[in-house]
């Protein structure tokens, strides 16, 4: 699918395809800065559209079990399956993509939407959750209390960053779905083509019931000023903008719930055990690369900080000079590309602009500049920064690029106090030999990470990265990580679940639980 004339894309809503009244914002090609697709959503009546998903979808969703929900996921899968080529060649053109990056952003969406389709079976024909057994409250027996997880009455608000067109939109809206809520997701405009296109395959496939998925394209516009209560709001983009949802008065009046994933400084501790030319420090090496070449940095999950013993700092700089070297940048229409450009200029003189200001901290400066970059605006050169003694900037300053800094640390309390002061980080790695250390470590920085992953030698080629979302696992982390959860599993459908309380007379106590399923005893 090579277009030549800008697609207009047209935003799904109230059941219908839609277009905004004015030419809309331009989304372009990286590597050329053509403009392939405009999208507006001027116009466009959000409320009626909030409307509908709530009357015509939630009540449709709301009548299936969750293991007809679970159907619906894999029929949307298969839809999605039959046309991956399509997929790759929007990511590339609109996203910068190479094949190993569009393959993360669409396969990953799809896997994920499988995965909760086979997870989701398992929940049978409940259409509600139970956490726990009926629980005694008094002398006498017959009053007991029953946790129960109701599905929330309304609609789910996705709005997804840039980075990830596919994987943003399915992971979010596979969750809500088998809660059997309906989702109006709103992808970032600048890539929106990719989602919109998804989208289409799947209402063309006739695969879910009216009003269960809806997609907006162009700016938000006044879409949160006709959220209410029973709706949820998940969002995934910068802290500032998640902090602006949160204080939206409409948001905050109505009580309507928010998970933000903000942006995160994740770090990787290099344990003191792992000496130059160990396996241990070869995979560390390894992984600082991938991070930094997969999506060319753009991962929320991407290392930011790589947290090395004093005395290991110039042999992990020169191993990763080695192996950067070997990163070929360019145009991912060319073969044998591993790293492209940013999704814009725009995003890539920020990022220019990030890295002058990392490297004139005090103390810091710029160790390595990948040496072979095309000229196109959008293309930013691998870099690795060291970083000065006390310098907070480095644990304050997302550069959303090929970028990492190197730090040093003398005892492992002073690793796990640099790590801490990324002030909440959804992802933190440990690679070590000493199953003492790796465990201290959890503990040690578990509570300012959503996520940590311990890698030893042994299980070297088996983890899945520091900076892959794996849907079993949560996705979130604390503080300015926007401390929102995602994903792990079951464990995810409780943001479309409203936990309550019931306490009565133990038969009907038992009759609810005998209709609801305790996902954790699955
Ligand atoms: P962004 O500028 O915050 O935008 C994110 C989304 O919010 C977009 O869809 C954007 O729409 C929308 N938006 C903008 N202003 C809004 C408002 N006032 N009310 C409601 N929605 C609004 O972030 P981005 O530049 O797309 O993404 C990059 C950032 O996302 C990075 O900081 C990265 O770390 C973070 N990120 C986090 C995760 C995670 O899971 N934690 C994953 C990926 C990325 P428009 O595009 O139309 O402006």
């Amino acid at each position: 699918m090579v277009a030549t004339e800008p697609v207009v894309l047209e935003s799904y809503l109230a059941g219908r395809w839609v277009r905004g009244s004015d030419a809309g914002a331009e989304l372009v090609d990286p590597v050329t800065g053509e403009v392939v697709a405009l999208a507006s959503s001027s116009g466009l009546d959000l409320g009626a559209a909030l409307r509908y998903a709530r009357d015509v979808g939630r009540p449709a969703l709301g009548a299936l079990t969750y293991a007809q929900r679970a159907a619906l996921l894999g029929a949307v899968a298969d839809a999605l399956q039959a046309r991956r080529d399509d997929w790759y060649a929007i990511a590339r053109r609109n996203s910068g993509n190479t094949k190993a990056d569009a393959g993360i952003d669409v396969d990953g969406g799809i896997g994920t939407l499988k995965y909760y389709a086979k997870l989701g079976a398992s929940l049978g024909e409940a259409k509600v959750l139970s956490d726990g057994a009926p629980a005694r409250l008094a002398r006498d027996p017959n009053f007991q209390a029953l946790h129960l997880g109701v599905p929330i009455d309304g609609a789910a608000i996705h709005i997804n960053a840039y980075n990830f067109p596919s994987w943003g939109l399915w992971e979010k809206a596979a969750v809500a779905l088998l809660s059997g809520i309906p989702v109006v997701a709103k992808p970032a405009t600048a890539t929106a083509w990719l989602s919109v296109e998804m989208v289409r395959a799947v209402i063309d496939a006739g695969v879910l019931p009216n009003g269960a998925l809806s997609l907006l394209v162009g700016s938000v516009g006044d879409l949160l000023d006709h959220v209410r209560f029973g709706d949820a709001i998940a969002f995934t983009g910068s802290a500032e903008t998640g902090e602006r949802i949160r204080s939206h008065p409409q948001v905050r009046g109505a009580g309507v719930r928010v998970n933000v994933e903000a942006d995160s400084l994740n770090a990787t501790l290099l344990g003191p055990d792992a000496r130059e030319g160990t396996p241990v420090f070869e995979l560390y090496v390894r992984e600082i690369v991938r991070e930094m070449s997969t999506k060319a940095g753009q991962k929320c999950t991407a290392i930011r900080r790589a947290i090395v013993p004093a005395a290991r700092r110039d042999a992990v700089l020169r191993a990763l000079a080695r192996a950067l070297d070997a990163v070929v940048v360019g145009d991912p229409a060319t073969d044998g590309v591993t790293l492209g450009p940013l999704v814009s200029a725009g995003e890539a003189r920020r990022a220019r602009e990030g890295i002058a200001q990392l490297a004139a901290a005090p103390g810091a400066s710029i160790a390595y500049t990948h040496p072979n970059v095309p000229a196109g605006e959008a293309f930013v050169a691998p870099t690795l920064i060291v970083a000065g003694g006390d310098a907070a900037i480095v644990h304050d300053l997302e550069v959303f690029a090929p970028v990492a800094s190197v730090l040093t640390y003398t005892t492992p309390d002073e690793a796990y106090a640099l790590a801490r002061r990324g002030g909440g980080s959804l992802v933190v790695s440990v690679f070590s030999d000493d199953a003492a250390f790796l465990a201290q470590s959890a503990l040690a920085i578990g509570a300012s990470h959503g996520r940590v992953l311990l890698v030893d030698t042994a299980i070297g080629d088996a983890q899945t990265g520091h900076g892959i979302v794996m849907p079993s696992c949560q996705h979130g982390g604390p503080g300015r990580a926007g401390g929102g959860e995602e994903l792990g599993g079951l464990r995810g459908l409780w943001f479309y679940h409203q936990r309550t309380a019931v306490q009565g007379p133990l038969p009907v106590l038992e009759q609810l639980a005998a209709q609801a399923v305790n996902p954790y005893t699955l």
